[in-house]
């Protein structure tokens, strides 16, 4: 799937620490002012080159460290202060085939064995975190299932692994259960079981609803596979169906994107989360990019990404849709919410299960190992599989929250006030007011309020509210 605003956090499987520190410690003349920043983050290339665009954490994933994997053991060994949410989030890393803009940590050559054995590990490292302090006795708020593709999954491998999961950790209390699906792997059957097990919230990954388009870029799916997997799951009654899509997939072109949106109308889809293609290292296309010796990805430069999402939103927004993120518009906003992300974006506790897997308890920030072996072994010896990790400070965690925030499009001063006792348009009056001198920030009440320009940005601009250790590191 493509579901980097979901389990951003979860998606990333590119790990490596080295050199990040070498360049963000690299010395400078002098720093550069606010709006020296903006120009040059905002006049940076239009081509689509290669790297991780999408900010979905912060600090950057490149300042995590295994040496401190000791943290992760101090956050659990006590209770979280009370009314903490809580979020599990399982990592399903199995697909069809390897789509070729994947960066996923995502295996298609396992069998039945290997799966069963995977949830096995799933379940025990669940069972090593539900007797911690941290976690013993609570009750989660959302579960998500991610991938890869969880839908990928058979009915009886589905309800085993849920009845395990409630047996170890109580879904009573649970608002939203997340599950992204690939349409060629749903039947109606499925569908069933997933809406008996308690799936509110189907996520689907069409990505493009063009036949040549999906093949070109190596989807296993097809075309009239998305609209059987819809129709079943709408008679199926799931309360929320979300359809994510990309802008700017390889051969993508004008008439494409608008019969994209086109069918996006006519099916009336409760959510619809649309990316702009990046095209990171560990991709297909990245290497057929270095086999041919090209610098820019085959794909649309960002400028036409946004122009294509902007279309998108523009057109949701004439059928009654609101937009309600960067990357998201919803057709009803009083009762489509995103637990999983609001919950996340706002500090809650998730604990993330599986191979490569993030996790965010009490401002400790970890992932687990990246491979089905060493996640797998390390299991076996009855060890957290954890890879990496950051406490973050108080500074840290706050400048987390706006940034996500920001991707709403708009932040709540009093929220900060309240939560951190900073006013960040003082903190942060400098990135503000350059915002606003460009015209793309206004004030409402207690509401900073970003342009739709910025807001289809956002993740250039971000990197403005980075703490000057964390700008011009590697991301990832
Ligand atoms: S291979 Fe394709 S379906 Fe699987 S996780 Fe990657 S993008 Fe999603």
């Amino acid at each position: 799937m493509a579901k980097r605003d979901a389990n951003a956090l979860n998606t990333h499987t590119h790990y490596s620490v080295a050199s990040a520190h070498s360049l963000a410690e690299s010395p400078r003349a002098m720093p550069p002012t606010t709006a020296e920043l903006f120009d040059r983050l905002l006049t940076d290339g239009d081509d689509t080159t290669a790297g991780n665009y999408f900010v979905a954490n912060y600090p950057p994933f490149s300042f995590w460290d295994k040496d401190k994997v000791a943290e992760v053991r101090a956050v659990i060994a006590s209770p979280a202060p009370q009314g903490t949410p809580l979020g599990v989030y399982f990592h399903i890393p199995f697909c069809r085939k390897r789509c070729h803009f994947c960066y996923f940590r995502v295996y298609t050559d396992k069998n039945a064995d290997d799966i069963k054995g995977y949830l096995d590990h799933g379940m025990r490292e669940l069972e090593m975190y539900a007797h911690t302090p941290r976690i013993a006795g609570r009750k989660p708020k959302f579960v998500y299932f991610g991938g890869g593709t969880p839908s990928y999954l058979s009915v009886a491998q589905l309800t085993s692994l849920t009845d395990r999961m409630k047996a170890l950790l109580s879904w009573d209390e649970v608002e939203e259960v997340a599950f992204e699906a690939e349409p060629g792997t749903l039947t109606e059957a499925k569908l069933t079981a997933l809406r008996q097990i308690g799936v509110t919230r189907l996520s689907l990954g069409v990505e493009n609803f063009d036949k040549h388009i999906l093949e070109i870029n190596g989807r296993a799916h097809r075309e009239d596979e998305i609209y059987r997997a819809y129709n079943f799951a709408r008679s199926v009654g799931f309360p929320q169906i979300n359809i994510d899509l990309i802008a700017g997939m390889v051969e993508e072109t004008d008439e494409n994107w608008q019969r994209n949106i086109a069918k996006l109308i006519e099916l009336q889809p409760d959510s619809v989360t649309i990316y702009q293609m990046e095209v990171p290292f560990n991709t297909g296309i990245f290497k057929q990019m270095q086999a041919e010796g090209k610098l820019v990805a085959p794909v649309a430069c960002w400028h036409t990404k946004r122009r294509w999402v902007n279309e998108a939103f523009t057109a949701l927004e004439q059928n009654g849709y609101t937009v309600t993120s960067a990357t998201t518009a919803v057709r009803d906003p009083q009762k489509t919410k995103f637990v999983y992300r609001d919950e996340l974006w706002k500090g809650a506790d998730l604990l993330g299960l599986g191979v490569a897997s993030f996790s965010h308890l009490g401002g400790v920030h970890f992932q687990n190992l990246p491979d089905f072996e060493s996640y797998s072994a390390a299991v076996e010896k009855g060890e957290l599989p954890i890879g990496r990790a950051m406490r973050t400070t108080t500074e840290e965690q706050l400048i987390r929250e706006l940034i996500l925030q920001l991707k709403l499009g708009r932040v709540s001063r009093s929220y900060f006030t309240e939560k951190f006792s900073v006013d960040v348009s003082q903190r942060f009056d400098a990135q503000f007011a350059e915002l606003k001198r460009r015209g793309l920030l206004t004030e409402s009440g207690d509401w900073l309020v970003l342009d739709r320009s910025a807001l289809l940005k956002i993740d250039v601009i971000l990197h403005a509210f980075f703490l000057p250790q964390h700008q011009n590191a590697r991301y990832t």
